[in-house]
């Protein structure tokens, strides 16, 4: 650290140099539990993409303020120190894990292998197969339309789970994208259905299941499929630390599968995706499971709050296993998007199968306080 903000200070004089030490200093502030609410940069109170407003573990901090001399290397170090970490918590092989730039990063990876043309296709326009809940995370629905594939969109049951049954006799090949918790209703798929559905799904089809939001999924009937992966060669999971972890400006993700299911993906990704940053931040919040426990509690808190509210002023939620809810707004949720944002609320946005309903970030006391103030004056 100290040789750093020497050569910084002969390059760049005084001045500077203390502009560029100072993220070192809020770190440390961070670190004794004061860091600033995701908004204080702006008026805006920000429940609009599903982040933690609480940041990033005090030990992530640490590790990247101390991992700044690593910033001149390739991360390839700090990229196999994650892996081994990830591969010992979920008791796979190294070659089980592949990080990425974001769970985003393997999305994209997926659809990309997975639902674009097959290798003696190319050249032609048609893509591979993707079968969906709809709605869900939009994200593989963008890259494999990117790819001319085949899009099949299935709704969600009346529980608003995933219709497997209706994504099995979809499935022809291709990806069938599972997202439990799901993205934007933060409902969860019942453990024996997913569970029947890997075990019965044809074999040259691929499953992803995203639990992007795992940590945050408490009901007794869900669970992670990672433990399947050894058994289901066309099985890959992804998992992330931009939620739970509070590091959705760091970007890191990851995918486990098995290891020819992993090396097909690893082969279509740039080199050094993930940087030093993220990867040190990453591997220190593993050390650290009383960040999940409190990030947790305080979902938890906070959601049973906002919830009752809402169910007080007769806006029942969908039941969330997540760090956002859903609920039926019974207005068109555009023109109440656009009228919270007025009021500096930013919420989620429009998902088209679900027109009326409003999905919103659970985030600090205050914020939801400010939500639920707008709200009632924009609804009248
Ligand atoms: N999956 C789901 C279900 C998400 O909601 C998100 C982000 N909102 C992602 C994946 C992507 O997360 P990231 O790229 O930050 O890991």
């Amino acid at each position: 650290m100290s040789i750093s903000r020497r050569r910084f200070a002969q390059l760049l004089g005084a001045g500077a140099a203390a502009a560029v030490v100072r993220p070192a200093l809020s770190f440390a502030e961070a670190a004794t539990g004061a860091f600033p609410p995701a908004t204080a940069a702006s008026e805006m109170v920000r429940l609009s993409a599903n982040e933690n407003p609480y940041g990033p573990s005090p030990k992530a901090l640490r590790a990247m303020s101390a991992a700044y001399d690593r910033a001149c290397r390739y991360p390839d170090e700090s990229a196999d120190a994650l892996a081994g970490s990830l591969a010992r918590l979920h008791g796979v092989g190294r070659e089980q894990i592949l990080l990425g730039d974001g769970s985003s990063e393997i999305l994209k990876l997926c659809a990309d292998e997975f639902s674009g043309p097959l290798p003696k296709e190319k050249g032609k326009t048609a893509g591979g197969r993707l079968v969906l809940a709809d709605p869900t995370f939009e994200a593989i629905l963008y890259h494999a339309t990117m790819n001319h594939a085949a899009i099949e969109k299935v709704p969600l049951t009346a529980s608003y789970g995933h219709d497997l049954p209706k994504m099995m006799a979809a499935a022809e090949k291709g990806l069938i994208y599972v997202c439990n918790p799901n993205n934007p209703t933060a409902s969860t798929t019942p453990k024996k259905e997913l569970r029947d559905f890997i075990e019965h799904a044809p074999n040259d089809s691929i499953i992803l299941v995203d639990e992007a939001y795992y940590h945050y999924a408490d009901s007794p009937d869900y669970e992670s499929v990672i433990p399947l992966v050894k058994d289901h060669v066309n099985l890959i999971v992804t998992r992330t630390f931009s939620k739970i972890y509070g590091m959705a400006g760091l970007r890191c993700g990851y995918a486990v599968a098995q290891g020819n299911t992993i090396e097909r993906l690893r082969e279509r990704q740039s080199w050094d995706s993930s940087n030093v940053m993220a990867l040190v931040a990453a591997a220190a919040s593993l050390e650290d499971p009383e960040q999940v426990a409190k990030n947790r509690r305080l979902n938890n808190e906070t959601r049973a709050f906002t919830t009752n509210q809402l169910a007080k002023i007769g806006y029942p939620s969908i039941a969330s296993q997540a760090n956002f809810i859903m609920f039926d707004a019974k207005r068109p949720v555009v023109p109440l998007i656009a009228s919270l944002k007025q009021k500096k609320v930013q919420v989620g946005r429009l998902f088209r199968a679900l027109p009326n309903h409003l999905r919103l970030t659970i985030g600090t006391r205050a914020e939801m306080e400010t939500f639920l103030k707008a709200f009632q004056e924009v609804i009248g």
